[in-house]
């Protein structure tokens, strides 16, 4: 790509913006108002709708990878080459200088993307990146916290994880009784019983509805945690993916260039980006059933942040 191709000229104007920041040794979390001001004030989408797709998961899942998947998708609007060239290096919320950094928190992209829907609607699309730690008791807390916080202000949460209910039992259920949330989407990373399950949506949703059911002879928390999960989303999907092959996860010169990545992998991502982010598919933030814009979502996070600062 040559130096003026508008694509290259925005995204090296746009980058991973820290808007929650975790105080791990206070345990306490703080808003960045004015980044996140600069980011939804902005006068090209403050008034417009806005869908917020969140990914959410502990360190070194892999969140930036499919983070900077979907920005290509979202900067190459309507092309089906979006996956990029087989010796591009992946830019954006991952490869990039300051950002190797282990921040816990949300960090927003700067760049607020506008589609225009098949209704023909415009809405802004604001994509988020929430970071956990696991690693303490207290930091299990203050990660249920964070999560929570970003499952409120999101339309669409992927919860990157390597296993389905471990983690989401024991986190955020008690945070999240507050009101009902929009959907939300576990994303089994390096799945490798396909023959049991098959990758993707399909095999993930009959993955995740066994594992819902609540049977008679559970211990009753864990049915309680299924009931509410169900009554805490208007939309609960699982979606399960390849191992990405060993040089993705070995291979620390890696860059991400798709020449690395193992084809299965390819094509699970090649079906999963847009099943988020098409412009038929995107949804709108809804709270208390109306739909927000840019400069309320802005409120929401001022107010739910009081909440948790006490
Ligand atoms: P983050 O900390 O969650 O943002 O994780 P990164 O996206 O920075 O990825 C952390 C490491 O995991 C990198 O070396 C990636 O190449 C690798 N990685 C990304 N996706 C996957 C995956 O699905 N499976 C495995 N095993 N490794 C992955
Ligand atoms: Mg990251």
């Amino acid at each position: 790509m040559s130096s003026s191709d508008p694509l290259l000229e925005e995204l090296e104007a746009s980058g991973p913006v820290q808007i929650v920041i975790s105080d791990e040794e206070h345990h306490q979390f703080s808003l960045d108002e004015e980044a996140l001001e600069q980011i939804l004030l902005q006068e090209r989408v403050r008034d417009l709708h806005v869908v917020v797709v969140s990914v959410a998961g502990a360190f070194r899942k892999g969140k930036s990878f499919l983070l900077d998947f979907m920005l290509r998708y979202m900067y190459s609007q309507g092309s089906d080459a979006w996956l990029g060239g087989t010796d591009e290096p992946l830019t954006g919320f991952t490869w990039r200088g300051g950002c190797e950094r282990q921040t816990t928190g949300i960090q927003a992209w700067s760049h607020v993307f506008t589609v225009e829907k098949p209704d023909g609607s415009r809405v802004a699309v604001l994509l988020l990146d929430t970071q956990g730690a696991f690693d303490s008791q207290s930091t299990i807390k203050d990660c249920a916290t964070l999560f929570a916080l970003s499952t409120m202000t999101s339309s669409v949460q992927v919860r990157h994880a390597s296993r389905l209910f471990t983690e989401y039992g024991r986190l955020a259920m008690e945070e999240i009784y507050l009101k009902p949330f929009q959907s939300l989407m576990f994303l089994i990373r390096d799945w490798s019983y396909p023959y049991e399950h098959a990758y993707g949506l399909d095999g993930g949703n009959k993955f995740l509805e066994k594992r819902l059911q609540v049977k008679q002879n559970q211990h009753e928390e864990l049915q309680n945690v299924r009931k509410h999960i169900h009554s805490c989303f208007s939309s609960i999907s699982c979606c399960l993916l390849p191992h990405p092959g060993l040089k993705v996860a070995t291979n620390p010169h890696f860059d991400g260039r798709l020449r690395d990545i193992d084809e299965e992998f390819k094509r699970e991502l090649v079906n999963l980006v847009p099943l988020l982010l098409a412009p038929e598919n995107l949804m709108e933030k809804e709270i208390s059933g109306s739909k927000v814009t840019c400069r309320d979502l802005l409120q929401y996070f001022r107010a739910y942040m009081k909440i948790y600062q006490g």
